[in-house]
């Protein structure tokens, strides 16, 4: 379903074509590389943000996806052994010349797309300094709510099992779980999925993460319940996403 989509996979004369036939807008995922429990590799993020930036751009219908940002700001995960993490500056630094480089060819608008709760801040705190270094031939612009994005996780997982809703905590969850069985099943190791620090993702929790590190919170690095994921609720979860940031980004 990726079919032509990806900027990476053509050729500069068919990108040329793209964006003379109207295609001229742009989609960046930016991801992380962490920990996700100990059920799942530490590209989920990555993973989930190519999926989910075809997703918007088919929807948005005018778009080709850039390649996924892979490392993000991970400094809360960083008490887990693997995870890779960009200070602000240094992924401010990159969305910049992405958005410099993709201005220059001609899109008219650049949309961000964070696949990771660490990248949603950054994001919206660099958000000015995008739009002048392109402006004014281009746009800019970022999904940064991350309560909101929670909220579509609770619909994709409350539409098909209304009694596990409680197992969505927003990370390595029953939700993330089920997309990853989804777009990478063979990475998922099902017989590991277990339960992790529930609670509702809120604010509060929200700066305990941030400020003390994820590890202070949850030792196995779940927030929520990865058990009974199901692709059925993957796929839930990617529509509800992808739906919501459209409807986002098109207000
Ligand atoms: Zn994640």
């Amino acid at each position: 379903m990726s079919d032509g989509l990806l900027l990476e996979e053509m050729t500069w004369p068919e990108v040329a074509q793209a964006i003379g036939a109207g295609r001229t807008t742009v989609v960046v995922a930016v991801g992380a590389i962490e920990q996700h429990g100990p059920h799942l590799p530490l590209l989920v993020d990555a993973a989930r943000g190519d999926r989910l930036a075809v997703e918007v751009a088919t929807r948005l219908g005018d778009a080709l996806v850039a390649p996924t940002i892979r490392v993000g700001c991970s400094e809360h995960h960083m008490g887990f052994p693997g995870t890779l993490s960009l200070r602000r500056e240094t992924l401010e630094a990159i969305c910049l010349d992405y958005a410099v480089s993709l201005a220059r060819h001609g899109f008219k608008r650049i949309c961000f797309v964070p696949s990771h709760g660490g990248n949603f801040g950054p994001l919206a705190g660099m958000l000015e300094g995008l739009r002048a270094a392109v402006a004014p031939d281009c746009r800019v612009d970022a999904y940064t709510d991350l309560l909101g994005f929670m909220d579509f996780w609770q619909a994709g997982v409350g539409g098909h099992e209304p009694d596990l809703v409680a197992r969505v905590g927003g990370h390595a969850d029953i939700a993330e779980t089920s997309e990853m069985l989804c777009i990478r099943p063979d990475l998922v190791r099902r017989e590991r999925a277990e339960e992790g620090y529930v609670k509702t993702f809120d604010q509060e929790l929200m700066d305990r993460i941030f400020g003390e590190g994820f590890r202070s919170v949850t030792p196995n690095g779940i927030l929520g319940d990865a058990r009974g994921a199901t692709e059925q609720i993957g796929e839930a979860c990617i529509r509800a996403a992808a739906d919501g940031i459209v409807a986002a980004l098109q207000a």
